[in-house]
Formats: structure tokens, sequence, C-alpha cells
């Protein structure tokens, strides 16, 4: 019966539109369910890895979202006190890795408003707002969803379901399935500004990690705006953090004098290490943040939700057409494996090297940055590491 059914997917952010689109162009019926009456808002990831887009150049839909976002082609890496340069990576060194040697930086909510036409454009797809998931079932040979609408709550028949609801997943928490990890003691405050920095860091690139024990700095250049991420400690009340006057405080400190610049937004979020136990049970497939949450040190959390749905569009086209059902396993162990051996491995190392204490550890992670950079096949690797293309040297 599963045959004839649409696959159901839950949650319109990028990982669902991205299942949504690659799933549909292969001729496969998808129905998305959205909780929101319109896509989220939220400012949150940024930046776009090259085999991220190369996957977008498949599904046909790269050229739409380069046209939204912003190209980088150097990483510069800081010590924040004494506002030393301690390497800059410039992605030429990878041009012959890939068609798209540079990361894209443009917010996930344009992304999303990119994506949402592109996918109902589809004959095959059918993007719901106001539609939340409740009650699933999962009956053998197909799977039911239980959606709370402004009309009241309807039921839904389908394939499969896909829960891609983010990191709270009511797909997950019905399935009862572990979402083992930790949450970090320390907050991150992302401010969104126009700030002029050229005249304290004069080679201030694009995207910069600046290092420091007591209060890292990550800046981020976009099309118009420039997003400035700082370490909160964990005695650090929230509500001051985020007051217009404390983060002018906290800018002054950091640049050494007050400087004038317009505030365009301020949040603060927590940051967790978590992945699920399965990303598999029975007809039910979890895919991004629902199935692993990672710190965003190097950008990888929505990236690696868009490659989920790459290989888990895969695996389903193979099914429908006939193949074994154990593909769908294979890409829930190959997928949880991506999320605990390499994303986290990374993100960990990343955020380590961020807030490094220990002046040995602090003197060998600059002399290695500095060696990678200044020597080409060093810094191929490195960036191929980066751009989450390591599997590839
Ligand atoms: C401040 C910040 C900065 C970040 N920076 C980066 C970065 O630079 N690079 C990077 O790769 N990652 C970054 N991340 C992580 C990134 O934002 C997430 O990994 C990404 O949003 C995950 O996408 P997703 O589609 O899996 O989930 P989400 O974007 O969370 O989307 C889930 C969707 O499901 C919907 N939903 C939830 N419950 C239901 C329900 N019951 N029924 C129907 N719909 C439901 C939600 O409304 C939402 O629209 C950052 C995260 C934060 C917080």
């Amino acid at each position: 019966m599963s045959h004839s059914l649409p696959i159901l997917i839950i949650g319109a952010g990028p990982a669902g539109l991205s299942l949504a689109l690659a799933l549909a162009r292969q001729g496969i019926p998808v129905e998305l369910f959205e909780a929101l009456p319109e896509l989220s808002q939220e400012i949150r990831a940024s930046t776009f890895h090259p085999p991220t887009l190369e996957m977008f150049a498949q599904w046909g839909v790269a050229d739409d979202v380069l046209a939204q976002g912003h190209r980088v082609e150097r990483l510069l890496y800081w010590e924040r006190q004494s506002r030393e340069l301690i390497a800059e990576f410039s992605y030429h060194q990878i041009a012959a890795d890939t068609a798209y040697p540079f990361r894209l930086q443009c917010p996930q909510a344009v992304l999303t408003r990119t994506l949402k036409p592109l996918v109902e454009a589809l004959p095959m797809a059918r993007v719901h707002l106001d539609h939340r998931l409740v009650g699933m079932q999962d009956y053998g040979d197909y799977v039911t969803a239980e959606l709370e609408t402004a009309r009241g709550r309807v039921t839904i028949q389908g394939a499969y379901l896909c829960g891609a609801d983010g990191a709270n997943s009511t797909v997950r928490k019905t399935l009862n399935l572990g979402f083992e990890g930790m949450t970090y003691a320390d907050r991150f405050l992302l401010v969104g500004c126009d700030l002029d920095l050229r005249p304290y860091f004069p080679a201030i690139g694009p995207v910069n990690y600046m290092y420091d024990p007591e209060e890292w700095v990550i800046i981020l250049h976009l099309a118009d705006i420039v997003r400035v991420v700082f370490r909160l400690r964990p005695e650090e009340e929230e509500a001051e953090a985020l007051s217009e006057a404390g983060i002018r405080q906290r800018m002054a400190r950091f640049l050494g004098q007050p400087t004038d610049f317009t505030l365009k937004s301020s949040s603060v979020y927590r940051v967790h290490q978590r992945v699920a136990d399965s990303f598999r049970v029975g007809r039910i497939l979890l895919l991004g943040d629902a199935a692993h949450i990672n710190n965003p040190a190097g950008g990888m959390g929505m990236n690696s939700g868009i490659h989920d749905a790459y290989y888990l569009a895969q695996a389903l086209g193979a099914v429908q057409q006939g193949g074994p059902d154990s593909l769908l396993d294979a890409y829930s162990n190959t997928r949880r494996q991506v999320a605990l051996e390499s994303i986290r491995a990374y993100s960990d190392k990343n955020y380590a090297d961020l807030a490094a204490r220990d002046e040995v550890y602090r003197q060998q992670r600059n002399a290695e940055l500095y060696a990678a950079a200044a020597d080409p096949a060093q810094a191929r690797a490195y960036l191929l590491r980066a751009s989450m293309m390591a599997e590839r040297v």
C-alpha cells in the first residue's frame, strides 16, 4: 500500500525543505508540514560549505541560492588581546577540488525562503504551513501523521515519515529515542551590526576567529550585516548581556574604546553536542537537528542536516524503486557515525581552540595554524576538513 502514498516530512527548516526538493525531483510525492504560520525568521546559521553548494547544484537550485549570498574566499585566525593575525587560509587552495571553492554566507531564513517556492513549483511536492505534528503511528507498511491545523486536527497517511522538526523534535521524542551528549556551560551572544572593524584590525577578513581564554570572538561579514559572536560566561545575566548598553560596553571593551555602530539584532543561545540513538525506527526517519546538534564553531550544523537530506533522499529513492530496505539502516548508521565521529570531533576541537587557556596548548595551536597556512599541501588539507570535504583528500 505504501507505494502510492506520499513521503511525509515534518518541519520546513533547511533540512526538511532540502529533503522535499531532493525527493520531489526524483518524482516521489512529498507532503511537507510546518508548525509555524510562516517560515522561521530566527537568526541562526549563515555558512554554506562547498559540498552543500554542490548538492544544491545537483538539485538545480545553486544559482538561486548563490544569488542570495556573499562569497567568502578567506578564513582568518587571530589572537584577540594582541590583535596579532595568526594565520590566513585562501580557498584558492581547493580550487581544483570543487566547483565552489568558497563559503557562501547567507542567512538560513533567506535560504528557506529561496527553497520553499522552488519546492512548491515541483508537481510532486506540497508545503503546508500552520500544520503542527502532534502524533504519529507506524503500521508496518504505512504511517500516519496527526496534525493540528487552524481548521482542527487532520490525519494523513504516508509511505514514510521524516522528522526534520529541529532540536526539540516531536518525532524523536515520540519515538522515545535517547539524545545523548552534553550542554556547554558557556552561551553565545550573537550581535548583528554595521561595525567597521578595519581601524582596529587593518587585515580584517570576511570570516575571523579571534582566540581568547576569557572572551573569544567570531566575526562574520554577510552581504548587509556584520555578525559578531561573543562567548558569554556562565555567570553573566542574559538580560544585561542583551541590553543595548551592555552590548555597547562589551564592544568598547573588545575594541579598547567606545565606537559608533548601529545595533541591528541581538540574541543569546545555548550550545549542545547531542546525537539521537538511531536515525531510523521502522518507517520513521530523522534528519537535521532532530537527529544531531553540535556547537556552531565551524558552521557545520545546518550543512550536515542538508547532507542528511541528500543521503536520505538517495536511500528512499532507491527503496521506492525496489531496492533493499537495509539502505535505510545504512543511512541511519552512516549519518550517525558522521555526526559522532566527524562533526562532533571537529566542532569540539574548534571550540577548544577558541577558548584554550593552557599557554603551551595555545602556542602549539598558533604554530600549527601558521605552518598549515604557509604550506600549500597543508593549507589544502586544512580547508578540505573545514569545508566538510576531508574524506576526498
Ligand atoms: C545562533 C546559531 C547559529 C548557527 N550557525 C550555524 C552556521 O553558521 N552553520 C551551520 O551549519 N549551522 C549553524 N547553526 C545550526 C543551524 O541553525 C541548525 O543546524 C539548522 O537550523 C538545522 O536545520 P533543521 O532544518 O534540521 O532544523 P530547524 O531549522 O530547527 O527547522 C525545524 C523546523 O521544524 C518546525 N517544527 C518543529 N516542531 C514541529 C512540529 N511538531 N510539527 C511541524 N513542524 C515543526 C520548526 O518550526 C522549524 O521550522 C546555528 C544555530 C544557531 C542557534
